[in-house]
């Protein structure tokens, strides 16, 4: 059993939160004189609710989560940011992840000056527990999983991340920004088991929202709550509200995109594999596939000068020769796959 008390900064423990206009008053009313706002240029010239109340049920009926255990954040990085701010005390406490993962953990944590230790991944980038509490100390307040993983776009195994979850004393953050793309369900149907959970999702991947800048955060209502307190007061604009609301109606369209997404990877790695340049496929859970190749560098610049660009991961633990692809349209990805066979033909 975690201790929230013991385990949150002690200034946010204490901290006396914001209170803005909108939070006092709460209710029916026909003139607004509390916020000096504008009173012309409606309905913009009103701040936006601060706990996205409508946004939240929407999220709620489909994910079937309480509407009371979700945080709504500007993208996935404000909660990655907030998490740490939460739990971690500067120059003290630690976070452990996995390595190699997304990129944004460890630069939230040097922002926050909270030390970042990472634990590698076996060879097939397989999640392995015992050496993850070989790195936990007395000092860590939080591990960072990610699953399905970026950039190595598996699955991690259920099983080690349950002992990590039940066996570590912090909070286990658990990104799940690419679950549509998976056959899992991931462990929104296990939040209510796990107090110390805090499950990332975004509109950004399977949704197509990018550019409105919506991350989801699953947590006991205790940590949602913790984040609310640190928030900025109007993190998600009313635009990005309204525009989420209107997609929302319309799920079924992210499920045709998903489904085509999928049947776009199944041929994207068909073709992959007869393209001489490509030396290994990684197997893919997610919106996108790790392939090792001979000269990644060189690869990289070759495609750049043909005005295509993909991700050049050989730098990062366990990647050497590695490029990250994305599953783009049917033609997106021909185009790609004429440029590795003219490659191939005459590589360097
Ligand atoms: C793309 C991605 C996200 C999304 O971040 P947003 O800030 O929500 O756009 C989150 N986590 C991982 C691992 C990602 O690859």
């Amino acid at each position: 059993m975690i201790n929230l008390d013991n385990l949150l900064r002690k200034n946010i423990k204490s901290l006396k939160p914001y209170s803005s206009a909108r939070d006092e008053f709460q209710g029916e009313a026909s003139v607004f004189l509390d916020a000096n706002e504008n009173p012309f240029n409606a309905p913009y010239n009103r701040y936006p609710d601060p706990l996205q109340q409508l946004l939240k049920e929407k999220i709620a009926g489909i994910k079937n989560v309480p509407a009371g255990n979700i945080f709504l954040g500007n993208g996935s990085d404000e909660p990655i940011d907030i998490v740490i701010r939460a739990f971690c005390e500067p120059g003290e406490n630690n976070i452990v992840a996995i390595d190699p993962t997304y990129g944004m953990y460890k630069v939230a944590a040097d922002i926050n000056n909270v030390e970042y230790r990472t634990v590698k991944l076996s060879e097939n980038f397989e999640l392995v527990s015992t050496s993850v509490f070989a790195a936990i100390d007395k000092n860590t307040r939080l591990v960072f999983l990610c699953s399905p993983n970026n950039p190595s776009a598996n699955y991690l195994d259920v099983s080690e991340m349950e002992k990590i979850i039940e066996g570590f004393e912090g909070i286990v953050v658990l990104d799940e920004a690419y679950i549509d793309f998976s056959n899992h369900v991931g462990f929104l149907p296990k939040l209510s088991k796990y107090p110390n959970l805090v499950i990332l999702q975004t509109f950004s991947k399977a949704w197509g929202l990018a550019a409105i800048r919506l991350g989801m955060a699953f947590a006991s209502k205790e940590i949602i709550s913790v984040f609310n307190k640190i928030k900025y007061p109007y993190n998600i604009n009313a635009l990005t509200q309204e525009y989420a609301l209107k997609i929302l109606n319309n799920d079924e369209q992210k499920n045709k995109w998903v489904k085509e997404i999928l049947a776009n990877r199944k041929l994207l790695v068909d073709q992959l594999s007869n393209i001489s340049c490509i030396k290994k496929i990684f197997p893919s859970d997610a919106n996108f596939v790790l392939v090792k190749v001979d000269d990644a560098e060189g690869l990289y610049k070759y495609l750049i000068d043909n005005k295509i660009v993909v991700r050049n991961r050989s730098k990062i633990a366990l990647c050497a020769g590695c490029i990250r692809i994305t599953v783009g349209s049917k033609g997106e990805n021909e185009q790609l796959c004429m440029a590795l066979k003219q490659y191939s033909l005459n590589p360097g």
